[in-house]
């Protein structure tokens, strides 16, 4: 299929290049030293990727301790309360850990191991994809450095303490306001002196290259199995579908399975309080062209060109851009991107809850709301939705914040 002059039969074989970029986005601005360290990986992983010792092993993997494939459930008392759209979600809420994060935590590790390396290092902020990658090194008996700011510490108590119980070692970081920016940048700095025996896990497609590659590579599992499940459901392909967008990984899994169908895409960003700047996480929507965190891609800015303070009611989702390949998919229109506020989204939280019996995340709940908008737009045919987790992190802010609706 050719969209805009893009070839969508051979895209995965050309996007990205050999040098990371999907169009001008993508690449690796990053320092010679940590240039050495991604080049190693690169060549690691597309010397791996394909050996079927590797993917054998990463298949049974995802069957065995993963609980894969994951469902896809028809959406029946939700579709009959808005129309006559069908909504069905992949269910990446009962992927082990509760949520698609670990599809590519589980190999990242496990290229670890094949390169021999002993530690995995990485940032988080909400406590997700520290929660993952130490799940990950308990399972492949790698050590782990989860670098944290002293500010998530406190808000994100119960993750610090799954991880603690994984076995990893959370990092506290304190200059600086101690959040999430900082911790990137000491994970970075312990990574630059550390990479003959570590690796660097990154949480989403983001980063230099091979990250965005590779992290995209993992999740694609989630858009394979939801075609195949989908089409042996309903003997065709959906009209739609929908993925929350924060960093992109749960996205970029699914779309990567439906690129080259005709199927309407929707990438949906967290508008959060409103379109002021500083109010919302719409990176791609409100954003333009910037460099940060070591690649090109469209960031949220401050008057100094400087990665914006962003807000969204889902912590998953508050990041000022998102991976490259969403940046390239944005421009030459394949994939529609589009907001939801945090309103529609709360109210998709408990109307799913109520209608289905599923307590989807609070970033979920922003691809739930989307599809719940669009099919009573469509008044026919079917959407599926990606949902990312499961809602049990989210209980008490929901409880304290909302009440029971
Ligand atoms: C982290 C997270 C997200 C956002 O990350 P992406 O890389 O954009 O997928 C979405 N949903 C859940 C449940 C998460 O934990």
């Amino acid at each position: 299929m050719n969209h805009n002059g893009i070839e969508f039969d051979t895209y995965f074989k050309n996007y990205p290049d050999a040098d990371g970029y999907f169009g001008k986005y993508g690449g690796a601005y990053i320092s010679e030293d940590l240039k050495r360290a991604m080049a190693e990986i690169t060549e690691a992983y597309f010397t791996i990727c394909k050996s079927s010792k590797f993917i054998s092993e990463l298949r049974r993997i995802r069957k065995d301790f993963q609980g894969r494939p994951t469902p896809v459930s028809h959406l029946e008392r939700l579709s009959n309360k808005l129309g006559n759209v069908q909504l069905y979600v992949k269910r990446e809420d009962l992927n082990h850990t509760g949520a698609h994060k670990l599809n590519h935590c589980m190999g990242e590790a496990l290229l670890a191991k094949y390169m021999g390396k002993k530690k995995v290092i990485a940032e988080t902020g909400a406590g997700q994809h520290g929660v993952a990658l130490a799940t990950a090194a308990a399972y492949f008996g790698l050590e782990c450095d989860i670098y944290m700011g002293s500010v998530d510490i406190k808000k994100q108590a119960p993750n610090v303490a799954r991880m603690k119980i994984l076995g990893a070692n959370v990092v506290e970081v304190t200059h600086g306001l101690a959040t999430l920016k900082e911790a990137v940048d000491a994970a970075f700095d312990a990574y630059t002196k550390e990479y003959k025996d570590a690796i660097y896990c990154i949480g989403s497609v983001l980063g230099p290259h091979p990250f965005p590659m590779m992290v995209r590579d993992f999740q694609s599992v989630v858009g394979i199995e939801a075609r195949e499940q989908f089409i042996g459901m309903t003997g065709e392909l959906p009209d739609a579908v929908v993925a929350c967008v924060g960093g992109g990984s749960n996205a970029m899994g699914m779309f990567s399975g439906f690129l080259n169908d005709p199927v309407d895409i929707y990438g949906v960003e967290p508008l959060g309080r409103g379109t002021a700047l500083g109010d919302h996480a719409a990176s791609l929507t409100y954003g333009s062209e910037g460099i940060m965190h070591g690649f090109n891609s469209i960031m949220l800015k401050d008057e100094n060109g400087e990665p914006a303070p962003v807000y969204s009611v889902a912590s998953g989702l508050d990041y000022p851009s998102s991976g490259p390949e969403h940046a390239f998919l944005h421009d030459c229109g394949r994939v529609k991107y589009d907001v939801v506020d945090d309103e529609e989204t709360i109210d998709a939280f408990f109307t799913l809850s109520r209608l289905e019996g599923i307590i989807p995340a609070i970033e979920s709940s922003h691809a739930v709301a989307y599809g719940m908008k669009l099919a009573q737009k469509m008044k026919r045919g079917s959407i599926l939705i990606c949902l990312s987790g499961r809602g049990d992190k989210d209980m008490d802010y929901i409880i304290e914040k909302y009440g029971i609706r």
